[in-house]
């Protein structure tokens, strides 16, 4: 179990290091998300869930859709989100990182400076810290996010309120136990052996999300009766292929690509057999930088394996 776990957490470095080096201006995001999910495949591992690059004021859950035309800009906050798992026992890891270059819009060139930006990514790493440096088991998890509130008003910045870290397990890849990246009164206590994946995100803005209409993260959630032959051929198909962890729109492609497979991916939607992960936007339209860990509690301290 354990080598699995340092396995995975070892592969998502690598990738992460290589998106970072491979990263630049006027680059396609499919081109990105592409690139991640194959090498972490090269490398004996599977994705836990679809590549995220979350850009700007866009905080989470955007993977791109088949054949997205979107292009990463000089300028853009882009976030990297990535988790390997090898045979189900998952590493997840986030980083920032403000591109470099010229930019093509007017928004990059007149209200955001990289400096700015660049002390965003640098709060978000030092919440991150922070936190890593609190964790033993015994700790409360509430106090962890006093942590990195403490540490991001410093800087007089805000945290998302409404977002959180969380605990993992084989093939789950949030277990129950949510990591709070503000003060909470929530006394429950880590053990040893627990899986965390810790995540603060920085902004200037009111620190909180909310869906927007746009989905291509999903996962399986339950059977449920279905009356289109292709709607049950699809569940089976996910739920063979993914088991419960979250799977793109764009994996599905090569065999399920016609307006059918579309139609039955909204019936399994409105039928609550599978989980809609719509992305998510910080409210107020600030950029949000975002840095994240995979650490396995021990009793005095922890064991960060994405490092
Ligand atoms: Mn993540
Ligand atoms: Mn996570």
């Amino acid at each position: 179990m354990i080598e699995n776990y340092i396995k995975a957490g070892k592969i998502v470095k690598e990738v992460r290091n290589l998106a970072l080096k491979e990263i630049t201006n006027g680059m396609k995001v499919l081109d990105l998300v592409n690139l991640i999910e194959g090498e972490i495949i090269n490398r004996g591992a599977f994705p836990a869930f679809p590549c995220n690059i979350s850009i700007n004021d866009v905080t989470a859950h955007y993977t791109s859709p088949p054949k997205d035309e979107s292009i990463i800009d000089g300028g853009d906050l882009v976030k990297i989100d990535l988790g390997a798992h090898v045979e189900g026992f998952i590493a997840d890891s986030a980083v920032s990182v403000s591109v470099e270059g010229e930019s093509d819009s007017s928004e990059n060139k007149n209200h955001y400076n990289t400096q700015f930006q660049e002390e965003l990514i640098e709060t978000a790493n030092e919440a991150l810290n922070t936190a890593i440096s609190t964790i033993r088991a015994g700790v409360e998890v509430g106090k962890i996010g006093e942590e990195v509130e403490k540490t991001i008003h410093l800087q007089e910045l805000k945290p998302v309120a409404n977002l959180t870290g969380h605990s993992m397990d084989q093939w789950i890849l949030h277990s129950g136990i949510s990591i709070p990246n503000i003060k909470e009164n929530n006394p429950h206590k880590l053990e040893e052996g627990d899986v965390l994946a810790i995540e603060p995100f920085v902004t200037d803005g009111v620190g909180l999300v909310s869906d927007m209409k746009d989905v291509y993260i999903y996962r399986f959630l339950r059977n449920r009766p279905l009356r289109m032959v292709q709607a049950r051929k699809l569940l089976e198909t996910i739920k063979t292929e993914y088991k419960i962890l979250p799977f793109a729109q764009r994996w599905l492609e090569g065999d399920e690509k016609t307006a059918k497979s579309n139609m039955a991916m909204r019936q399994l939607i409105s039928s609550r057999a599978v989980y809609p992960y719509h992305v998510l936007r910080e409210n107020s339209g600030a950029r949000v930088a975002q840095a994240e860990h995979t650490v396995i509690v021990e009793p005095e301290g922890c064991l960060v394996i994405t490092e």
